[in-house]
């Protein structure tokens, strides 16, 4: 398996930390609102990286966090923690708000066909993880206290920026000319961080009392102190959006090697944005979605996927409804062909044709050599076209067995895609129902449309079966 590797700044091969296993940690979401289709692409890449690793025979133990506490409106100092914005506009508890955009977020994952993560921590139950990271700091002489926190001295780490292939300095220019202009009083570097926030005497609730103050912990010392907890000290894998890199990431590396002496983590995955009719998403555009908003436009969840999936992971995703709509009707061209395929051949000779089997495997090693390759999705895709335009063409002389083969790779590649191909492998229908679906095909085709709307009658009436006709071909299932 090859992947770019953030920290290395290119593609490599990858090698486990111990034999056949995968070691992989993934920035979940800050659960104060819902997951927009944005944020969702991070975790549709980090499934699928994980499947590939799963594919090629790896044991994969995959962590992926929800924020319920620390993360503040900026990624950087300043504002208020966005949990804590969204209970008090609410005038609902940070438990209450962090539970229910937990339950969606979940809920959106599993509609994905995401392969869930061992473990989901949140930082309101790692305190103590958290504190004892904290303390392994201050012993080492990194932090200083100032009116609002306990802060990271970011100029005490040698290797700070790396990810960003940034020296301290270019870092902090960096940052003072892009994403932040002020600091906290008492800071001494732009670049510098809160691992403890210090809060008023009046916040009562996600608060604790502790030797460095009464407060709440800062969101990236969270994430190294719950990777290292279920990872380990090093581990393989630390996955996430392109916008981390610059502070989330970087601090992670920072605070996580100073304090164990040793390298955090061997790859760094990160995915390119999603913009929506080539703009940033942004509430003052209105043009933010979410899973549940293209549901109630009448899109497949999987056409979302799919989408997101005939891009490659490292370019920008332009979403438009245009696009979506295009992705629904390959897809269902997918899902018709494996139906098609399902019923092909059932009354013919079953006699296999070892060219076309030769055939089938080499664009089978085509699909997985691209998807091994830094997951080269696009091409992974348009092989797995190249298989369903050959096997049309020569369909009328193909045999059950040959059909077979094709369903068999498809079936595999969805290993890895995670489209549901398999919802669509029909097997256990009556012969005749098989005949009257295969008649009515061949009616539309010759443009009879009202004999064929008779077999569609016929078919619901008394076989309970429903027919739709996609623009990517007719799709059928058990009424
Ligand atoms: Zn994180």
């Amino acid at each position: 398996v090859k992947i770019y590797n953030t920290l290395k700044h290119k593609k490599v091969s990858f090698k486990p930390m111990a034999e056949g296993q995968v070691k992989m940690y993934t920035c979940g979401p800050t659960v104060y609102y819902f997951a927009h289709i944005g944020n969702m692409r991070s975790y549709v890449v980090a499934d699928l990286l994980k499947r590939v690793f799963i594919y090629n025979g790896y044991k994969v133990k995959h962590i992926m966090n929800l924020t319920d506490v620390g993360h503040l409106v900026s990624d950087a100092n300043l504002g208020e923690d966005k949990m804590r914005l969204t209970a008090h506009s609410e005038n609902k508890s940070l438990r209450e708000i962090a539970d229910e955009y937990s339950e969606l977020f979940i809920k959106d994952m599993k509609r994905l066909n995401l392969i869930m993560p061992e473990t989901m921590p949140r930082p309101s139950e790692h305190i103590t993880e958290i504190l004892n990271l904290i303390e392994i700091l201050e012993k080492k002489g990194y932090l200083y206290t100032v009116e609002t926190g306990v802060y990271y001295d970011t100029s005490k780490f040698k290797r700070y920026g790396q990810l960003m292939n940034l020296n301290f300095e270019e870092l902090n220019k960096y940052l003072i000319g892009g994403i932040r202009i002020e600091r906290p009083a008492g800071t001494k570097n732009t670049t510098d961080f809160a691992v403890w926030r210090f809060v008023k005497p009046e916040e009562k609730d996600m608060v604790w009392n502790t030797k460095y103050g009464r407060g709440f912990p800062g969101w990236h010392i969270e994430c190294s102190a719950m990777s290292m907890k279920y990872l380990g000290e090093h581990f393989d894998i630390h996955t996430g959006g392109i916008d981390h890199l610059p502070i989330h990431h970087t601090n992670e590396i920072a605070q996580s090697e100073s304090a164990t002496g040793k390298r955090f983590v061997n790859y760094w995955v990160h995915n390119e944005f999603l913009q929506v009719d080539g703009k940033k998403m942004s509430k003052s555009l209105r043009n933010v979605y979410t899973l549940q908003d293209l549901i109630e436009k009448g899109y497949k969840i999987n056409s979302y996927k799919y989408l997101v999936l005939s891009a490659h992971y490292r370019t920008q995703l332009n979403f438009t409804f245009e696009s979506l709509k295009n992705a629904e009707n390959t897809l269902n061209g997918i899902y018709s062909f494996v139906e098609k395929l399902s019923l092909h051949g059932v009354n013919k000779e079953n006699n296999p044709n070892p060219k076309f089997a030769t055939l089938v495997s080499r664009i089978k090693v085509q699909f997985i050599k691209s998807i091994n390759d830094d997951m080269n999705t696009p091409l992974a895709l348009a092989k797995l076209h190249l298989l369903i335009s050959k096997t049309n063409k020569k369909l009328d002389k193909l045999s059950k067995a040959d059909t077979e083969l094709v369903l068999e790779a498809l079936v595999d590649f969805d290993r890895i895609l995670g489209l549901g191909f398999s919802e669509y492998l029909k097997q256990d229908i009556p012969k005749e129902v098989e005949m009257l679906i295969l008649e009515r095909e061949q009616l539309r085709k010759e443009r009879k449309f009202s004999e064929a709307d008779k077999i569609r009658s016929i078919l619901k009436n008394e076989h309970n079966i429903e027919i739709e006709d996609t623009e990517g071909g007719s799709i059928w299932h058990k009424a």
